[in-house]
């Protein structure tokens, strides 16, 4: 039999899978670091990083040697028993974070579930709002998921149409506008306000500088948790190893997932104190694979290998670098360049003859993988491992591919 081209696996996975995904046209079968090959044996640098869950690098080999290691020992227990490393990993987190307590979960989406769930057991065993009536704050171009309840907060049509009836008690409020925030806390039966410090997915909109630190303020003046979704903002992607310490804000309840794992397999959790921890009891909440020993090992191995290496300062350094060198693209297709660390985004104008599709195409047959989100907007998500001369390696190629665009 001959050997399966690109256009043969593709051409499997339309057949055969959901088409709840549009990919770009490639094929990957390997990655080391930065880098990922094709089943052709193409290199590229992954500006994606699975939506900043291998903000680590491709199969980091300490991250790898966890999981392989423990994945000969012990893979799932359930939590019908104890084992010998979930605590250590929650004492690491806690102590790491600052917060007395975390709870485990898989996926992002989960770890939010449990923060609105928390949040709304805080309101009525803590803060005496009457039950079912407590209500959480949540910004315009959200995206924490893609749960029934998480569409329910959304302002995207494509994240809600057709998958009604939807679950109540969110306020929706513009992103970035203290002034909504406040108005919307003044109602008592507010319990929490859940924000991205950037909004990554919906496309890299980052706030003016203090609105983090305000809206922390004018939560707690309201007796209102400030829940953070650093799902995608955490673990060093934004030059800090949150993007709520640029303002040094502490969230009330911090929600974490992505690069928790390195990109192994899904690990997410929820950090908050007792006060707000404490009020889910045994057998109210959980998940049969949440705080897996797998799980714990790699978490603790992957926060180690982030430190180790720098990799939020990297971030930081190279993230300057990087838009700096997109600012300097003469291209009439350019709108505007945004983002903090190598959390980055090109906006393009729309309506031109060549779209932000034709680009991403371009680019990676010169090299360099990225996706459009909401069509117009390329997102530039290396994993934070990447060096300095390969970024300006890889830059060289993104303005090629402008260059090539003709415009
Ligand atoms: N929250 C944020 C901010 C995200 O960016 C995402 C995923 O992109 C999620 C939550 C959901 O995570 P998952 O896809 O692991 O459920």
């Amino acid at each position: 039999m001959s050997k399966m081209t690109s256009h043969d696996f593709i051409e499997r996975e339309e057949r055969y899978g959901a088409h709840n995904y549009h990919p770009l046209p490639v094929v990957l079968e390997k990655g080391e670091g930065v880098f990922v090959w094709d089943v052709e044996g193409n290199r590229y640098y992954d500006f994606l990083s699975a939506y900043s869950a291998v903000n680590q690098g491709h199969c980091h080999p300490r991250i790898i040697k966890a999981l392989t290691g423990q994945a000969s020992k012990l893979t799932l227990t359930s939590r019908a028993f104890y084992n010998n490393l979930l605590g250590e990993w929650e004492e690491y987190m806690t102590k790491l974070f600052g917060y007395d307590k975390m709870l485990p979960m898989n996926s992002g989406a989960e770890a939010v579930e449990t923060a609105l769930k928390l949040c709304r057991k805080w309101a009525y065993k803590v803060k005496g709002i009457p039950r079912n009536d407590a209500k959480i704050a949540v910004c315009d171009g959200n995206f924490h998921g893609r749960t029934i309840t998480i569409i329910s907060m959304s302002s995207d049509p494509d994240a809600y149409n057709d998958y009604g009836p939807f679950t109540p008690g969110f306020i929706n409020i513009p992103y970035n506008d203290i002034g909504a925030l406040e108005n919307a806390l003044k109602d008592p039966h507010v319990a929490g306000f859940l924000v991205e410090p950037i909004q990554a997915e919906a496309g890299v909109y980052v706030p003016e500088d203090g609105y983090l630190a305000k809206a922390a303020e004018v939560c707690k003046k309201h007796q209102v948790l400030f829940i953070a979704d650093e799902v995608q903002t955490g673990l060093g992607r934004t030059g800090k190893m949150l993007a709520c310490n640029h303002e040094n804000v502490r969230p009330d309840i911090l929600i974490l997932g992505k690069a928790l794992s390195g990109g192994t397999f899904p690990v997410s959790c929820v950090l908050a104190d007792d006060e707000i921890m404490l009020t889910i009891r045994p057998g109210e909440h959980g998940s049969t694979y949440g705080g897996n020993p797998m799980a714990a090992t790699i978490a603790i191995t992957a926060l180690n290998v982030l430190i180790d290496e720098k990799m939020a300062d990297n971030a930081e350094k190279l993230g300057e670098i990087f838009r700096s060198e997109m600012k300097s693209i003469q291209s009439e297709m350019i709108e505007t360049v945004r983002g903090k660390g190598l959390l980055n985004a090109v906006a393009i104008k729309p309506d031109l003859p060549k779209s932000a599709w034709d680009i991403c195409l371009r680019m990676k047959e010169n090299g360099v993988i990225a996706k459009p989100t909401h069509e117009h907007i390329i997102r530039f998500t290396p994993p934070l491992v990447i060096n300095e001369e390969q970024i300006r390696d890889a830059i060289g190629l993104i303005k090629k591919s402008f260059r090539e665009m003709g415009i």
